[in-house]
């Protein structure tokens, strides 16, 4: 069970008032708001064991460097991978996808080499493939959907060749909120001897992840998504690949030793982890995860699946409405139009009422390409959103619509 009038007091944001309104945030799929506990997480960390770490003599770099290499086990307990050498700290999502299509693609892929995408992808999810292509004229599929908005699982069957050796897809969409069926992604793409890739940035924060039942090859995903930090995410990766694959970046710590003749570079995980690394931000994640997990991944689904459910059914009493993303399988997300009132006007009018939902594109043109439209209105939710929220979100929507008739 999810006592939501207790979680709220963990999240000071949500006292905040906007026109004079109570904030009601609705823009979740964009970037959490941060519980107390990680936001003392971080401050504890540059009040008291803040020092670089790994290779420091002194006492705090060490107390620093545990804390750190510890987070990289809490990271690796939360996706059940086999090893923290496993887990390699990124910047984000966003970064963890262009390491994994850089490293693995310069080595491993060549020109003629087929890469299958999906059309519901993330620009995180499709540029660093792209750029890929520029560089070793790999070729891109795109796994399409069906009227529902789920992929196409006769259509992604077919796409296969003798050359296709990759698979890049999103665990959820950030603007469908369509649950990929990941494990029959993967076990199919294995049947072609294909890796693949999981972007799990929409995912981890609203279902349980394990990435060895899934035999995911990499998963990557956000802190900032699962109430953690900006500027932190990780990259999982079988070790056995992570092993094969050349570095990303060169500099401190990646290496084992330098000359101007020659360079031994690190193990895993620090051979992918050039530079001071965000010690301060890994600590604060693990909190996050500890405190996600606290309240149980599977009351959130279930508290999260009965936001979405209430949210959709009001929605479609409103005439003119269309909703983006009918998934048998979705998560929190509600994206829609109503008859032909812009979304961003809509997204304005929902403001001036204290209401922050994201309007646009979402990062997904070429998904709005394929569903016709230049953007829509996106309301994305989580387990601290109630039922009130909701009927003041559905108020202010007929509110707008009624401007606007
Ligand atoms: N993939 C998906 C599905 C996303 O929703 C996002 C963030 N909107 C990203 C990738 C990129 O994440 P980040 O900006 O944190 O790197």
């Amino acid at each position: 069970m999810v006592d939501v009038n207790k979680i709220r007091q963990d999240f000071p944001i949500l006292e905040r008032s906007i026109y004079n309104k109570p904030l009601i945030y609705l823009d979740n799929g964009a970037t959490t708001q941060k519980p107390r506990c990680v936001v003392e997480a971080i401050s504890e960390g540059y009040y008291n064991t803040n020092a670089n770490i790994h290779r420091g003599v002194h006492f705090l770099s060490q107390e620093a460097t545990e804390a750190h290499e510890n987070a990289r086990k809490r990271v690796q307990k939360f996706l059940n991978a086999e090893s923290s050498d496993e887990i390699i700290f990124t910047r984000g999502t966003t970064e963890a996808i262009n390491l994994a299509a850089s490293s693995y693609g310069d080595k491993f892929l060549k020109e003629g080499d087929e890469v299958i995408l999906s059309e519901m992808e993330h620009h995180a999810n499709i540029v660093p493939w792209q750029m890929l292509r520029e560089r070793k004229g790999i070729v891109i599929k795109v796994i399409p959907m069906n009227d529902k908005q789920e992929l196409d699982m006769e259509a992604y069957r077919s796409l296969f060749t003798e050359n296709t050796k990759f698979v890049s897809v999103t665990h959820v969409s950030n603007v469908l909120g369509t649950v990929n069926p990941v494990k029959e992604i993967i076990d199919i793409a294995h049947s072609h001897n294909a890796k693949v890739l999981i972007d799990g940035a929409q995912s981890v924060p609203h279902l349980k992840v394990d990435v060895q039942a899934l035999d995911a090859d990499f998963y990557v995903f956000s802190a900032h998504k699962i109430y953690g930090p900006t500027g932190i995410g990780v990259l999982y990766g079988k070790k056995e690949l992570l092993d094969a694959m050349p570095p990303y970046q060169g500099g401190g710590e990646m290496i084992a030793t330098v000359s101007f003749d020659k360079t031994v570079y690190n193990e895993l995980p620090y051979k992918f982890e050039a530079g001071t690394p965000d010690y301060i931000g890994s600590t604060a994640l693990a909190r996050a995860l500890d405190y996600v997990e606290d309240i149980g991944l599977e009351n959130i689904e279930a508290y999260e699946a009965e936001l979405l459910e209430y949210a959709t059914s009001e929605l479609k009493q409103i005439p003119g409405v269309k909703i983006y993303g009918n998934a048998s399988h979705k998560s929190a997300v509600l994206s829609f139009l109503i008859n032909d009132i812009h979304h961003y006007d809509m997204g304005m009018i929902l403001d001036k009422q204290g209401i922050a939902v994201r309007t646009g594109h979402h990062c997904a043109q070429p998904l709005m390409s394929a569903l016709g439209i230049e953007g829509t209105v996106r309301a994305s939710f989580s387990f601290y959103n109630t039922k009130d929220e909701i009927d003041m979100f559905i108020r202010g929507v007929k509110r707008a619509v009624d401007m606007f008739s």
